[in-house]
Order: C-alpha cells, then structure tokens, then sequence
C-alpha cells in the first residue's frame, strides 16, 4: 500500500470490463413458503440434502415467535431465549446451509403440473417440490390493548407463557376446547382464573367441561366480553361487560389469555390444495397434500399441538419426504 504523504497521485482503477446483467435465479428444487420454525427447519434439511431451496418468507419473516418475549420450552437454551432472537438464529443457520432467502410475500401459487409456479409480486419462481409453512395466527379479540400489552401481559398460548405467571389471577377468553384446555393448565399456576366466556354454554367437550366446572381455581363469567386491558408497563386490569346486563366488571389480573381459535394461513391455496371446514390443510399421508410433490409443516396443518418445536419437528417430517419424493423422480 502507498503511504499517505509519499506525494505520489493515486489513481482509481477504471472497471471498464463489460456489465454482465445479475441474473435472479429463479428455478429451484424446492420452494418453501413461509419462515416459522417449519419453514426454516424444512430449509436446513432440504439445502444439507443437495437440494437447490429457496425460501419465501412473507414480507414478515419469523412467524409468530417475532411477537413473543421469552421462550422458556425450546431445546438448546438452558435459560430461555427471546423469540425473536431464535428466529434470526434459525434463519442464519438455514442460510448458512445454503437455502436462498427472498424476503417477498407470495401473491399466488399454480400447482396443477410441475415444475409448480409460486407467483409473488415481482417474480415467477420454480420448485419441483413445494412445502407450504406459512402457519397459522391465533384469531384476536380487536381491542387496542392486545397490541399495547401483547407480551405484557396478553398471551395466545397458555403452554408457551403460562410459568410467567405465577400466584397472579388471569383472564381467560374463550369457550372451546382450547380456552378450556388452557384455562385448567393455567390453575397449576395461577390463583384464580376468570373464563370469559360470549355465550352461557361452552362449546368445548363434554369431559373438558366438566373438568374446568368443578376446578375451584376457575370462575365462570357467563354472557361476558372484555371490554377493555389496562396498566401500566404491564396489563394489571382486564374490564369486562355482561353483554345481556351490560354490567362492567373491572378484575385485577396480572395476564389474559386469548384462547378464540386460530386462522390458517391458507387462502392463496384455496382452490388448489385440499383443506378441512376450518381452512387447515388435510395431509393425506405423512405431510403429502393431496397434490403430488406439494407438501404441508407446521400450524397450516397442526391445530393440536401448535408449539414452535413441533412446527420444527414437522418441518424436518416435510423436508425428509421431499428428498424421498424428489429422489423417485429422478
Ligand atoms: P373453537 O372451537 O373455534 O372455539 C373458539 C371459541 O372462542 C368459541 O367458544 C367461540 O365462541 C369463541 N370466540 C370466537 N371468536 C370470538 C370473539 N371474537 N370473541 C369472543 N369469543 C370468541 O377454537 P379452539 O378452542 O381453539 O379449538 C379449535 C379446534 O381444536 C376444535 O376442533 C377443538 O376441538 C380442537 N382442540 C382440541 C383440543 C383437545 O382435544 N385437547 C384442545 C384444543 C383444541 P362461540 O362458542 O360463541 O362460538
């Protein structure tokens, strides 16, 4: 290198070499769509397996771990993790194993013959396979403290945020299994649970119902809606109206747990892909759809078990039947 004061000129050296257009590669071995725990499980097997993968993630990538705080449940973090945090190690991993990340939301999608078509505004992409991962959103209630308080106190998954929330009394909105469910596990926990219910009959189960109706911990509030989620730097109050009476009731809680049911992301498939009553999509065999060489991960089909581990665990599930499938092919 010259030195600073040697005097002498510095001349830039001139690119004058021809420009050679960037060519967007947009053929693929497989194309995943959707960067939740599956999506980018999926990618890390398919990309170790050789095969050519691109992922599309959503203009929001991450998936519904981006909007929680602590993860306490996933393997490998002896003191928890931020979910946000997985998920930019999750996605630096799969990248490092070769997958192509293009951060652009999916407009459409043609799979009646293969290659199969994954349309977003700009691109046309090409996979010889497909993993649908673009997951499910739990449904909210629309009130403006959901998004205020979310991880302050409002939480869509008991499973994931119940230990938060010891010797605390909390809110329960729901009346189907799920907010049933949740409610029950929450009482090894929680003080008290209030369970808000819109309707004076439970659409849960039978035994589940049973169950939480002779649970001490939990208090019933029939006809009921919350109104309204107060507090400070974290929810405290959770005000909820008797909707035949219109009475208010403010509790002093220290969360809410929204347990309404989810919504599977699944619209653009609609016509092409088989899915249940509720929009899930219905696996034929394994995490075969019913189009030969599409495949399904994660909560777009799971509405068990939901948790980011075994949206992983399925992502894997998909990954290993894409080689077997792409393997016969060829
Ligand atoms: P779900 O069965 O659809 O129940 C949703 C509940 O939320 C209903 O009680 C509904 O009230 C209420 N709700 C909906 N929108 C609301 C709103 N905007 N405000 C207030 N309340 C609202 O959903 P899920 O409980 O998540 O269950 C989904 C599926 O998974 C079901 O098939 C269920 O059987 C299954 N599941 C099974 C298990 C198990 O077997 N262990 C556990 C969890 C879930 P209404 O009743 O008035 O409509």
């Amino acid at each position: 290198m010259m030195a600073a004061d040697s005097g002498a000129t510095v001349l830039e050296k001139k690119d004058d070499s021809p420009k050679i257009p960037e060519i967007k590669k947009t053929k693929f071995d497989v194309v995943i769509i959707g960067a939740g725990p599956s999506g980018y499980t999926a990618g890390i097997y398919c990309s170790r397996a050789g095969y050519d993968t691109l992922i599309l993630s959503g203009i929001l990538p991450g998936g519904q771990l981006v909007n929680t705080t602590e993860v306490e449940n996933y393997p490998g973090f002896e003191k928890g993790v931020m979910g946000p945090d997985l998920m930019i190690e999750m996605r630096k991993q799969t990248q490092r194993m070769g997958t192509t990340i293009v951060d652009d939301e999916v407009v459409n999608v043609d799979f009646r013959n293969s290659p199969f078509k994954i349309l977003t505004d700009s691109e046309e992409y090409e996979g010889r396979a497909v993993i649908i991962a673009t997951g499910a959103n739990p449904r909210k209630l629309g009130l403006e403290g959901e998004q205020t308080f979310a991880g302050k106190g409002v939480s869509y998954c008991a499973t994931c945020d119940g230990p938060f929330f010891r010797n605390q009394e909390l809110i329960v909105v729901g009346g189907g299994d799920s907010a049933i469910e949740e409610g029950t596990f929450l009482t090894k926990f929680a003080t008290k649970i209030h369970l808000v219910h819109r309707r004076s009959e439970l659409r849960a189960s039978k035994i589940m119902q049973e169950r939480a109706l002779n649970n001490e911990k939990i208090e019933f509030h029939w006809d009921s809606e919350v109104i309204d989620i107060k507090g400070d730097q974290k929810m405290q109050q959770g005000v909820i109206k008797n909707i035949k009476t219109n009475e208010e009731t403010t509790l002093d809680v220290g969360g809410l747990f929204v347990a309404i049911g989810h919504e599977p992301n699944t619209k653009l498939f609609k016509n092409q892909i088989d899915l249940d009553d509720e929009g899930y999509i219905v696996l034929k065999n394994k995490t075969h759809t019913n189009i030969e060489g599409v495949f399904a991960a994660g909560d777009v089909h799971d509405r068990i078990y939901r948790q980011a581990i075994t949206a992983a665990g399925f992502g894997c599930m998909a990954a290993i039947d894409v080689d077997k499938y792409l393997t016969e092919q060829s």
